[in-house]
């Protein structure tokens, strides 16, 4: 179990991650644009971000350079949220500061699995 902060604006696609968050037992913080993700992350400290790439404001990928580039952010892990890889782009992505990449539309054992195994990861396992 971790606290999650989503970055999407699509307010299906929040909904879907959200539901799909909670039934993993996960605390869900919810930003619908890039700046108030930042802005959550900086204040809040998740333990996993899960990122969209198309956002009104910046896109994910600018936003996940910025909060990489920031002490008080970089070691929050990103995973991006994209519509579609196609040859190349999850390396654009790796580069660009994502922890991984989970393609839309989102499926609900992936989604979970993915956010289990980066949120084990970063928790002490003699915490729970
Ligand atoms: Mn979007």
């Amino acid at each position: 179990m971790g606290r999650i902060l989503v970055v999407e604006d699509s307010p299906t696609n929040m909904m879907l991650t959200v539901e799909i968050l909670g039934f993993g037992k996960h605390t869900v913080l919810q930003a619908s644009n890039a700046a108030a993700g930042i802005d959550i992350a900086r204040k809040e400290q998740p333990d996993l971000i899960l990122m969209d790439i198309q956002l009104p404001d910046m896109d994910g990928v600018e936003a996940t350079k910025i909060l990489k580039a920031d002490a008080e952010t970089r070691d929050i892990p990103v995973i991006a949220l994209t519509a579609s890889i196609k040859n190349g782009e999850e390396s654009i992505l790796l580069a660009a500061g994502f922890d991984a990449c989970i393609t839309k539309p989102i499926r609900y054992k992936e989604l979970l699995a993915r956010v289990d195994r980066v949120v084990n990861r970063s928790s002490d396992p003699n915490d729970d």
